[in-house]
C-alpha cells in the first residue's frame, strides 16, 4: 500500500535493526484519514472471503480494525491484556510474549463474542515473530470458529512470523512488508528485484 509505505518513510523511525517506531500515526497518535484508507485496503485484499467478525489485540490493533469493520459492516472484538489471572470463567485465553516489551501477557476474549462457526479475520498493527497472531489464532480455534485470514498493517518480513503463518496455510495480507531496518533506512520487500 503506497500511501502507508510513504508514511512509514516520512514518519517512521528505526529504533534498531529490529524495531520500528510509528507513534506519529499508529501506535500513539493515530491518523484517522490513513486508518480509513487502511480499512478500505483490507476490504479489497480480503474480497470474496467470508468474514463475520474481526479480532484484534488492544491497543494498537483497534484503530485499523475498527475502520476495517466499518468497511465490512462486521463487529470488532479486541482481546484484552489481563491483570488478574484468577478468574477464567467464560473467557478464552492465550499467552503472548512481546519481545519489544520483553514480557508475557495473558490475553482474553469473552466466549460470548466468538461463537462456534464464526469466520474471524485477525488484524494487528505489526507482525514480527508471530506471537500475537498465533495467540489470536489459538483463541479463535478454542472458540471452534474459523480463521478467515490475518491482516497486518506492517510486517517485518525479516522476522519469522509471516512465513510461518503462510506455510501453515493462513491467508496473510500485509499492507507494508519491511525487508530491513537500519540507521536512517527502511527498505520494503517489493523494492528487491530478483
Ligand atoms: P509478534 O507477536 O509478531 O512477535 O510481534 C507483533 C506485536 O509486537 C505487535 O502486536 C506489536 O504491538 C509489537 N511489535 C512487534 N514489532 C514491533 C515494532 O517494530 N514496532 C512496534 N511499534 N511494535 C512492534
Amino acid at each position: 500500500m503506497e500511501l502507508l509505505k510513504d508514511r512509514i518513510i516520512k514518519d517512521g523511525t528505526a529504533l534498531s535493526e529490529t524495531v520500528l517506531k510509528v507513534d506519529q500515526f499508529l501506535n500513539h497518535q493515530i491518523d484517522p484519514v490513513l486508518m480509513v484508507e487502511i480499512g478500505k485496503e483490507f476490504k479489497t485484499r480480503f474480497e470474496g472471503v467470508k468474514i463475520d467478525k474481526i479480532l484484534t489485540l488492544e491497543s494498537s490493533g483497534i484503530a485499523p480494525s475498527v475502520m476495517t469493520g466499518l468497511e465490512l459492516s462486521v463487529p470488532v472484538v479486541f482481546a484484552r491484556k489481563r491483570k488478574s489471572l484468577t478468574l477464567t470463567d467464560g473467557l478464552l485465553t492465550a499467552d503472548v510474549y512481546s519481545y519489544t516489551k520483553q514480557e508475557t501477557n495473558n490475553i482474553a476474549v469473552a466466549e460470548k463474542f466468538i461463537q462456534p462457526g464464526d469466520n474471524v479475520l485477525i488484524i494487528d498493527d505489526f507482525l514480527a515473530n508471530g506471537e500475537a497472531a498465533n495467540a489470536l489464532i489459538h483463541i479463535v480455534k478454542k472458540a471452534e470458529a474459523t480463521v478467515a485470514g490475518v491482516g497486518i498493517v506492517i510486517e517485518k518480513s525479516f522476522q519469522k512470523g509471516g512465513n510461518e503463518l503462510r506455510e501453515a496455510g493462513y491467508h496473510v495480507e500485509s499492507l507494508a512488508r519491511i525487508r530491513s531496518l537500519g540507521a536512517g533506512e527502511i527498505k520494503f520487500v517489493d523494492e528487491v528485484k530478483n
